[in-house]
């Protein structure tokens, strides 16, 4: 009973009644329902010209290939979301072996490359992430990460317990001790995934469409002045709730300039892995200036702080961006390099910019699919 009790003490009882109507309503006998609903934000995303990665059970995609082998999906990338919907850090590493081998060869027989892959419950621990670096994933979004964007009165009376079971439940990072920043954890990029996502907005704090469009702006703009990631979240059984919300961050992002960089996970990750191999070298030409050059993938960016910059630069936050390779600085002071999870509060400094092409910030859209009819979504209560 895998489901029920994790289910009990991430959502709390009462929850999950409302939980179990809801799924009555949102999902069929037949899989129509949620086709609809997957083609409806598929057109979204069309609208504003970018992908989205949906992570699914692969026994969800193996019971019915039909609803994703269509010409519409070609931009959407499709994650593992586990063989089946359980907590996967529950299993001896042989039996998460086995399932996530499984997985992979599911959707291979599909025609996906899989190399994504995020938890049931977003469950995840270092055996975990061992298990899916020997499977041969490449990344891994598991670890919450919750904006500092909710008011009062986005938390009814009602609702707090709901809301303060999910806080403990999942322990997500919060700004400003953590970033939101893909990170290399040995062989696999972590993805931090953004929080309130749409089950807590939907079913906990029973948030209108209105009030789940403000705190997905409210997100968007925190990443965009800190110069981080924001993953949506949005499980595209609520796709109806969520729509304005969605929309509505679409629509800012691809209006704010310097631009925000709207990606899918798998090009996140492989950005952060190219990003990971740039090298930068400082060289003093005399005693106030330093020859900078940088070599890493197209598109690299960097950051200056505290030095005059002898070539076109553009404001980032108190950083200065710098998208030429190669060009001299001029400081008093030493001017030192430091990582972008380590970078001290003040000082002259010199950094990778943390995303392509001097882009502001970065934005992914992603839904967790858990089932596509009903049937799916009660087989889960046998981990099936
Ligand atoms: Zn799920």
């Amino acid at each position: 009973m895998n489901f029920i009790r994790v289910a009990l003490q991430a959502k709390g009882p009462r929850a999950t009644l409302r939980r179990v109507r809801s799924l009555a309503a949102r999902y069929g006998f037949s899989p129509r329902k949620m086709a609809q609903a997957l083609q409806q934000l598929a057109a979204l995303l069309r609208k504003y010209d970018c992908g989205a990665t949906f992570p699914i059970t692969a026994v969800a995609l193996a019971r019915h290939p039909q609803v994703i082998a269509d010409e519409r999906w070609r931009h959407i990338e499709f994650a593992v979301h586990g063989y089946t919907h359980i907590d996967y850090t529950r299993l001896p590493q042989e039996e998460q072996l086995a399932h996530l081998r499984r997985a992979r060869q599911v959707f291979a027989a599909h025609g996906l490359t899989a190399t994504g892959f995020r938890s049931p419950y977003l469950r995840h621990d270092a055996t975990l992430n061992r298990s899916l670096a020997k499977a041969g994933f490449s990344y891994v979004s598991n670890q919450p990460f919750l904006w500092d964007v909710l008011t009062e009165a986005d938390v009814p009376p009602q609702a707090r317990t709901a809301h303060q079971h999910a806080l403990e439940f999942y322990a997500p990072w919060r700004p400003p001790t953590h970033q939101s920043l893909p990170r290399i954890a040995g062989e696999l990029v972590e993805i931090p995934v953004s929080l309130p996502d749409d089950e807590m907005l939907v079913e906990r704090l029973q948030a209108s469409s209105e009030r789940i469009a403000r705190v997905w702006l409210g997100e968007l703009h925190a990443a965009y002045r800190r110069g981080e990631l924001l993953t949506l979240q949005l499980h595209p059984e609520r796709a109806l709730a969520c729509a304005a919300g969605l929309e509505a961050v679409l629509q800012e992002a691809r209006a704010l300039r310097p631009a925000v960089w709207i990606a899918r996970l798998d090009e996140i990750a492989a950005w952060w892995r190219a990003r990971s191999t740039a090298s930068l070298k400082l060289t003093p030409v005399d005693e106030h200036t330093t020859r900078v050059r940088v070599s890493g993938p197209a598109g690299i960016a960097l950051q200056v702080r505290g030095a005059q910059v002898l070539a076109p630069t553009q404001a980032q936050g108190t950083w200065q961006l710098v998208t030429e390779t190669e060009f001299d600085l001029r400081a008093d002071a030493p001017v030192t390099p430091v990582e972008i999870h380590n970078t001290p509060e003040r000082g002259a400094a010199i950094r990778l910019a943390p995303w392509p092409e001097g882009a502001q910030s970065a934005l992914a859209i992603t839904g967790d699919i858990d089932g596509l009819t009903l049937w799916d979504y009660g087989l889960r209560i046998w981990g099936r």
